[in-house]
């Protein structure tokens, strides 16, 4: 609820408000900027009825961070506009996530597989040169300063000439144009050769994998011919480690309906594993995964999971095994830093067209990941276009306006009042797929369900303010050890 009050002297700015189960009697009151403060129900009362009769610690706390201001006093206002520039820097820089599908081969046959996957030695599902060397040139058309080229599939070690030729063209191109430009690839290690994997190391490529958690739970849902999957997987986790390190891979696990009552041994999957983070993500009700009805948990199984998981997460870092929630660690750093939009799933306006583009095996151009995977069971409406067209082409199309206007929380109903908007976004793309319809409803959204109960997860941490919990999130913001953390760290 957005409440804006009068008084003689001081003056309450917008802010919005939530009162929290989380500690009990706690109310959050967040402003656009992004600033926060929780307060007992008896000063929350103060604030919007007589704001003038606050006791002075309070008062100053609430004027430097723009819940109050002077009469007249455009200082307030003036410093949330910062605020909010800072957060929303992205608007108008373009694209800066450009997806290249290089080929739908893959050798797993994932129950849960998003995408129409072809056999590893079907013809016609790889890139062509010509579609590699005009996504290239559509890339480096996005007006965004720093540009990141993620490698899909399939199993893009599978058409790795395409990851060879697009990477060292773009890099050549960077270099000419004085540019930055980052490279990362989606697999599961297997298939990629020693060579490979020198390239990668040469190149610089993230490598991002998926390991679901103990081997039963893993071979489950991520399946191969031969069967084995998750032995595979740690035995090329060894080898590309030996060329990349262990910071130059990231893992996924996917939650799906099995692993529900597992969250301790997937966390401990990946720490035995050597990994520092996990990011852990319900099965997505797209594409494929929609034929197997049962697959993806509940929204209220999978935060029950979430919170064991986050606290197993909390209790290894807590013992000398590091290890970061990867999604926490973004959420905390829209919470905790003026830094808001690098996470392009969860912005607003919304990252899919405005900053992420796909460029799939066949030359279809789509705002994102999912949406190219509406398009593989026949939702064809965010193809924006061909990679022939240039990008202000492709930025004409009617879905892009479409997007904005569904993207922007700020003006969505449910959304524009939420407390934890200045932290959050819509997901036009995924409420198409669930709904119908982009905007969606935020009463029957499970996206909006499972960001409003990770944010009060969130925000019960930082209001008890532990002093041990606050380093190993700060460890997870920043990036850091526990060791690079001195002092008392406060989070509120
Ligand atoms: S999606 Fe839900 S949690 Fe996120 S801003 Fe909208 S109403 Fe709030």
């Amino acid at each position: 609820m957005t409440v804006v009050g009068l008084e003689p002297s001081l003056r309450l700015m917008p802010f919005r408000f939530e009162r929290l189960a989380e500690p009990p009697g706690q109310v959050l009151l967040t402003q656009d900027g992004g600033d926060f403060i929780m307060l007992d129900t008896l000063a929350f009362t103060q604030v919007i009825t007589s704001p003038d009769g606050l006791e002075s610690g309070l008062r100053d706390d609430l004027l430097a961070r723009g819940f109050l201001c002077h009469d007249g006093d455009q200082t307030a206002a003036r410093i949330t506009a910062a605020q909010l520039a800072t957060r929303k820097r992205f608007i108008g820089e373009g694209p800066s996530l450009h997806i290249c599908v290089v080929t739908l081969r893959c050798d797993h046959a994932c129950t849960y597989c998003q995408v129409s996957r072809r056999g590893p030695s079907a013809a016609g599902f790889d890139m062509s040169e010509i579609t590699a060397r005009a996504a290239v040139r559509r890339i480096f058309e996005s007006r965004a300063p720093a540009l990141t080229i993620e490698f899909q599939g399939g199993e893009p070690a599978l058409a790795f000439d395409r990851v060879r030729q697009i990477t060292s063209d773009a890099r050549a191109r960077a270099k000419a144009d004085g540019r930055i430009v980052q490279f990362s690839m989606v697999s599961t290690l297997q298939r990629l050769d020693d060579d490979m994997l020198g390239f990668c190391r040469d190149h610089e490529i993230a490598l991002s994998t998926s390991i679901d958690g103990p081997a039963a739970l893993h071979d489950r849902h991520r399946q191969r011919p031969a069967g084995g999957a998750f032995e595979a997987t740690l035995q090329a986790l060894d080898r590309a480690r030996k060329f990349v390190g262990a910071d130059g891979i990231a893992a996924i696990a996917t939650i799906t309906g099995d692993s529900i009552n597992h969250p301790e041994e997937v966390v401990d999957t990946y720490v035995e594993a050597g990994f520092r983070s996990i990011f852990v993500r319900p099965v997505a009700p797209y594409g494929f995964a929609r034929r197997h009805a049962g697959l993806a948990p509940s929204t209220q199984d999978f935060i029950a999971f979430y919170r064991r998981a986050l606290d197993r997460c909390i209790a290894h870092s807590l013992a000398g095994r590091p290890i970061e929630e990867a999604y926490a660690a973004i959420l905390l750093t829209h919470i905790l830093t003026p830094f808001g939009g690098n996470y392009v799933d969860l912005r607003s306006p919304a990252g899919a067209g405005l900053g992420v583009l796909v460029y799939d095996h066949d030359g279809g151009v789509y705002v994102s990941d999912e949406a190219r995977m509406l398009a593989a069971t026949g939702d064809r409406r965010l193809r924006i276009g061909d990679v022939g067209m240039c990008m202000d082409q492709l930025m004409e199309s009617q879905t892009i306006p479409a997007l904005l206007a569904s993207g922007l929380a700020e003006s969505l109903p449910g959304c524009w009042s939420c407390a934890f908007q200045p932290y959050c976004g819509n997901d036009p793309v995924h409420h198409l797929a669930t709904c119908g319809d982009p905007v969606g409803h935020r009463a029957f959204s499970d996206h909006c369900a499972r960001h409003k109960a990770l944010f009060k997860m969130l925000f019960a941490h930082i209001a008890a303010g532990d002093p041990a919990i606050n380093r190993v999130f700060s460890s997870w913001i920043g990036r850091q050890t526990l060791a690079d953390i001195s002092g008392t760290v406060r989070l509120d």
